[in-house]
């Protein structure tokens, strides 16, 4: 069964095949644009709000082995998550599950990525896809403004990179 978010499904072209490496400078302004994509991205969803985009919050769909499907993430989300989980907290993904997950809760859930915001086990696809889509044309922008890489990586490989990743 293929369960895969939104996220997943786009943009193949685009995606990395493996882990990069993020030597990019940490921008304020980069960081600020990435929130108030969160920011935007929280509106709509409750703006849409139903009783299948409702989360129970059983943190199966963060064990994406078990769950059977995949986060992609790009790269000013990772600039956005390094800088405000701190290069201290940072953690490698050696398997399967999200390493920020803990006892089923996500312990950077207010720092967490568009795909872990738009995804929703019983919602509307094709409601999440155009908002992934619509996210991905706004990080892609301020890829195009900061001349930044725009990357579209796997979530492993994203947190294996970052984590290995030295200022
Ligand atoms: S989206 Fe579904 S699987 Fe994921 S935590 Fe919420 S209820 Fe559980
Ligand atoms: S960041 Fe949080 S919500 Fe996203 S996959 Fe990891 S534990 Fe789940």
């Amino acid at each position: 069964m293929d369960v895969s978010t939104p996220m997943m499904k786009l943009n193949n072209a685009e995606r990395r095949k493996s882990g990069g490496n993020f030597k990019v400078e940490i921008k304020d302004h980069i960081i600020n644009e990435v929130g108030k994509i969160y920011n935007w991205i929280d509106k709509q969803i409750g703006a849409n709000a139903t009783e299948n985009n409702r989360c129970d919050g059983c943190g199966k769909c963060c064990d994406f082995e078990k769950f059977g499907h995949k986060l992609y993430i790009t790269s000013p989300e990772l600039i956005y998550f390094k800088a405000k989980v701190g290069m201290g907290n940072l953690k490698t993904m050696p398997a399967g599950v999200c390493p920020y997950q803990s006892n089923n809760k996500c312990t950077a859930h207010k720092y967490r990525f568009a795909g872990c915001r738009i995804f929703f086990c019983k919602a509307d696809e094709d409601f999440q896809s155009k908002l992934s889509e619509e996210a991905i044309l706004k990080f892609k922008e301020i890829c195009k403004k900061e001349n930044l890489p725009y990357e579209y990586t796997e979530l492993a490989s994203s947190l294996n990179a970052i984590a290995s990743d030295i200022d």
